[in-house]
């Protein structure tokens, strides 16, 4: 089996290192990737899971769970696909966090649930600060105009934790930086408390450098995906 804890541990060391303040969580994205590989790497020692499609994660951390009923307390497994109003009640009982929250209507159904199920839940904001339509997320104009009402969008068990964002799909450095570098200033004009969730296997450096505190990194622990039938 690999050693992904070692991967994971210099991640964590390089990112210590660059951060100015606390320094970030590194979530292990584990999607695509078969139950061996998670149940490898919770024995290895890592806490913090990252999956897109939610039926492959309940069933891969309901059989953690079988398996290591003390994994319920320490184990955090973060959604990080765009959240789906059809969808979304399945994110309680499994999910912690999720980072992809891309409209209001789908941020009111996430609240209601939240208090029908009793189940905590956190979550961040995706923006979107690229001119590609394709992505999911708030332009930053949109949330300006919210204001600190985005401050209500909250309950005792749905908790807004910060934004999330991405660079373009061509994953073009100097654009990536661009859009970090907006967004991290945005958060420290208008919601300076408020964590941010950016940086991938591609770009995580830069992003730590500008203050994210998340970072969500898959294929430099796990490997290339093999992109089978659900990959997004
Ligand atoms: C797949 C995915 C990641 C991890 O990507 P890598 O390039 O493999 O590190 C991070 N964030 C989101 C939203 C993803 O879908």
């Amino acid at each position: 089996m690999s050693d992904y804890i070692s991967i994971y541990q210099s991640i964590q060391n390089e990112c210590k290192t660059m951060a100015k303040g606390t320094p970030p969580v590194i979530i292990a994205v584990s999607k695509t990737k078969p139950y061996e590989v998670i149940r490898e790497a919770y024995l290895q020692g890592i806490r913090e899971f990252g999956e897109n499609y939610i039926p492959e994660a309940i069933e891969k951390f309901t059989k953690l769970r079988e398996e290591f009923p003390e994994s319920i307390e320490s184990v955090h497994v973060h959604h990080i696909g765009p959240v789906q109003s059809g969808t979304l009640r399945k994110l309680f009982g499994i999910f912690s966090y999720t980072h992809g929250v891309g409209s209001f209507s789908s941020l009111t159904e996430l609240l209601k649930r939240a208090e029908k199920e009793k189940k905590t839940i956190r979550y961040f904001l995706q923006t979107n600060l690229t001119s590609e339509n394709t992505k999911h997320g708030f332009p930053l104009e949109t949330l300006l105009l919210k204001g600190d009402d985005l401050l209500t969008f909250q309950n005792e068990y749905c908790i807004w934790e910060g934004f999330m964002g991405m660079g373009p799909s061509s994953g073009d450095l100097a654009q990536t930086r661009d859009v970090f570098t907006k967004l991290a200033s945005f958060r420290n004009t208008y919601f300076p408390h408020k964590q941010l969730s950016m940086g991938m296997s591609g770009d995580y450096e830069m992003a730590v450098e500008l203050g994210s505190n998340f970072v969500r990194i898959g294929s430099k622990i796990f490997g290339e995906r093999d992109y089978g039938t659900h990959t997004v």
